[in-house]
């Protein structure tokens, strides 16, 4: 014990662990006999994940691409990565399958994945591919409790953790008790604050949230900035729990003061969650669209829920 970190870089983390492309867009490696690779992060980002992934395997191909959830950050580069690696297999939810049938969302990838690039250039990563998000097959369909293995002593456990989004899973190598929940857990910025990422559900967010804290995991990845170890990850779901409860109560609180005026609201929540993030950010179109899904979440929740939270599972 003692033994804390929070890391902002990419590179190798842990034993046979690594953050790859960008801390703000990355893409997680752990490698073994079958190595695993999880989320794909931008479309633009394709080919420089693929250098980055084959200075560590060489010639070897990954096992699985396991994807938290079909956001166009997380599920960008997919396209690309099959290409390089055919025989990798594609890992994600039934209802990831779902939502990429509807033509909307994949468009809603696409444009997304185009609004990325000055981002890209921002945060001054160098890129070949295009920002053309080409769509994917998801080969292996996981749930909860599903096993997939590394090595003979490691495999990857599936756990479903809805409320962020419906399709949302989160994966824990076991041999090191690493957890990538994406923002199932919240995303933390780099002024301390933590986005509380309901744009789903909020009930169904705060008990992934407070089942994270029951996992107890050495190293925690929430999709984006930063990696936490150690007594670092108690630390931040301690923080990003509170953080959730003051944006159901800052919701409620502003809602009643603009009397339900949506773009009121949305404009006031910007000014203190948006504006002062000095980066790196999610581009605005895609924070301001995901912005209105957690205040309808939290408006749907309602007020009579309010006192029921520790009920939750
Ligand atoms: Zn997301």
């Amino acid at each position: 014990m003692g033994d804390h970190m929070i890391y902002s870089r990419t590179g190798k983390i842990d034993e046979d662990f690594y953050v790859l492309g960008h801390p703000a867009v990355p893409i997680y490696l752990m490698d073994g006999l079958q190595p695993i690779i999880f989320d794909a992060g931008f479309t633009i980002l394709g080919e420089h994940y693929i250098s980055e992934i084959e200075k560590i395997l060489g010639s070897r191909s990954p096992a699985y691409c396991c994807i938290t959830h079909v956001h166009f950050d997380h599920c960008g580069s997919i396209a690309a990565l099959k290409r390089r690696y055919p025989r990798m297999l594609i890992a994600a939810s039934e209802k990831a399958v779902e939502i990429l049938k509807r033509p909307n969302a994949v468009d809603l990838i696409r444009h997304l994945n185009a609004s990325a690039e000055p981002l890209v250039k921002q945060l001054g990563i160098s890129y070949t591919s295009e920002a053309r998000f080409e769509p994917f097959f998801i080969d292996h369909r996981v749930k909860e409790g599903d096993r997939l293995e590394i090595s003979s002593d490691c495999h990857v456990e599936v756990f479903e953790t809805p409320g962020h989004t419906w399709d949302c899973l989160s994966y824990r190598i076991s041999k090191r008790n690493i957890l990538l929940s994406s923002e199932a857990a919240g995303q933390p910025d780099k002024t301390g604050y933590v986005v509380t990422d309901c744009l789903a559900d909020f009930n169904h967010y705060l008990a992934s949230l407070l089942r994270f804290k029951t996992l107890e995991a050495d190293l925690l990845c929430p999709g984006h900035i930063y990696v936490y170890k150690g007594r670092d990850v108690t630390d931040y779901l301690a923080k990003a729990e509170i953080a959730c409860f003051d944006f159901h109560k800052t919701v409620l609180q502003i809602a009643a003061e603009e009397n339900g005026d949506f773009d009121c609201i949305k404009q006031r929540i910007k000014r203190f969650e948006y504006d002062p993030n000095p980066g790196p950010k999610q581009p605005e179109p895609a924070y301001l669209l995901n912005l209105e899904a957690r205040i309808r979440a939290i408006l749907n929740t309602g007020r009579n829920t309010l006192n029921g939270y520790d009920h939750q599972a």
